[in-house]
């Protein structure tokens, strides 16, 4: 599985601002990165004969992003469909995805893996089935990921029934200890969708795996309702009666209408909160997550794109935009949650929890982003407006250079390690292959 190089030692010279794990930022000077290792940062320093030598003058340098929470093999379904209700939309997607087999779900993860490399994402968790092939092209790509292999309910697995699920689930576990890149983790569906007895399955298999545990939960107040209709509780309230939240590697997703309860609760057992402000306004979920009052108790909050059908991009630049102004919005009062709040959701909170040992800071395993401010849309810059810039106007498309691992994964916006020509034809032949086939079935009209 492991495909790495050899590693290559880089100096990246003159960057015009860095800001590391601790956000500290420093102004004009290195980074210098041996084998994968940071070795100096934030001095003017020179390395004999790099193997690559990156002038940042022009350019700004961060942790490198995270996604935490996607389903990466559903590019394939970017814009087709939109402006439904929410089980409508749902309905025709999952007619769709039931011709997701092994060979669609490589190519629709292979375009989402393209895509985040040049958003400048450097790890991403993802949540679907066939993990094996998210596996492969990751590290295939250099970039991290944590694979979360899905759990469903006897009633929505079409073959196979969830003891398949379950089998594929360990597989991922030991698929995931073939490459320092890869970290595993279970992902059942949402407390609605998969019962009591799979959820505690699925929570000893991560606890005895050490892998994450990831959960979509409290999505809308239908799931609320049927929570509280069926256990007489509200969904982490229900799950922490049976040990969900005493496992420190759980991840709940959405929580859009959780109660200040639940807040406590995650905050007592400092669990993973990801927040995902696109797809929650497309989707129309009809709430705003309490993300300050989580941050006060002490929630890992964590921003994700969710799936590229309900957002449609992967790209978390965007993203925390729209994670501020949803919720200075909803309450009408911008100091609610500030740059720096957002900017840890997207970089830093992860790593500070869960992979301390990563990012920009001497002695970590070198990830970082490289952005080029030297546009219109960025200027005037200094320290005082670096994080305002990279909250309110910067996009992925101004990501110029990824670093992950201390290997090169994108330099001057070329992807060094996946053929971007290649995986877009493949994602358009094969998706005109299906096409005709899914609209014939679910006559569907967009
Ligand atoms: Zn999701």
């Amino acid at each position: 599985m492991e495909v790495r190089g050899p590693m290559s030692d880089i100096i990246i010279k003159n960057a015009g601002y860095i800001i590391d794990n601790s956000l500290k930022i420093y102004k004009n000077s290195s980074i210098i990165i041996e084998d994968n290792i940071i070795t100096e940062i934030g001095k003017k320093t020179t390395l004999p004969a790099p193997e690559y030598e990156i002038d940042a003058k022009w350019k700004l340098v961060v942790p490198a992003f995270i996604n935490a929470h996607t389903h990466t093999p559903m590019t394939l379904l970017r814009g087709y469909c939109d402006d439904r209700r929410l089980w409508d939309w749902l309905s025709e997607i999952w007619k769709a995805e039931n011709y997701f087999d092994r060979t669609v779900c490589k190519i629709g993860a292979e375009l989402a893996i393209l895509e985040m490399i040049k958003n400048g994402i450097g790890l991403f968790a993802d949540f679907y089935f066939h993990q094996d092939v998210v596996a492969e092209i990751s590290v295939k790509a250099g970039l991290r990921a944590i694979l979360g292999s899905t759990i469903l309910g006897e009633e929505f697995v079409q073959q196979g029934g969830n003891e398949f699920l379950f089998e594929q689930a360990k597989k991922t576990i030991q698929l995931a200890r073939t490459s320092e890149l890869l970290l595993p983790a279970i992902a059942p569906h949402s407390p609605v969708t998969v019962p009591q007895e799979d959820l505690q399955k699925s929570l000893e298999l991560a606890q005895k795996n050490n892998a994450f545990l990831m959960i979509h939960v409290s999505e809308t107040r239908d799931d609320v309702l049927k929570s509280e209709d069926r256990y007489g509780k509200p969904p982490i309230e229900w799950l922490n009666s049976f040990g969900f939240l005493n496992y420190h590697k759980t991840f709940f997703v959405h929580g859009v209408w959780i109660t200040d309860r639940e807040v406590r609760l995650l905050g007592e057992h400092r669990n993973g909160f990801v927040y995902c402000p696109v797809s929650a306004q497309k989707l129309a979920y009809g709430g705003v997550p309490p993300i300050p009052e989580l941050l006060k108790n002490g929630v890992n909050v964590m921003l994700g794109t969710d799936g590229p059908a309900s957002n449609n991009v992967l790209d978390i630049l965007q993203e925390m935009k729209f994670a501020s102004l949803l919720i200075s919005f909803d309450r009408w009062d911008p100091s609610m949650i500030t740059v720096k709040d957002i900017f840890q959701m997207a970089s830093v909170t992860f790593r500070k929890s869960y992979l301390p040992n990563t990012g920009l800071q001497q002695y970590a395993f070198a990830d970082m982003t490289l952005i080029n401010f030297r546009k219109p849309h960025l200027y005037p810059i200094n320290e005082h407006r670096i994080l305002s810039h990279l909250v309110f106007s910067a996009t992925g498309h101004d990501c110029t250079d990824l670093i992950i691992n201390g290997k090169p994964i994108m330099i001057a916006k070329k992807p060094l390690t996946l053929n971007e020509e290649k995986i877009m034809d493949n994602a358009q032949n094969t998706w005109m292959q299906l096409e005709d086939q899914i609209k014939s079935e679910t006559q569907i009209s967009n």
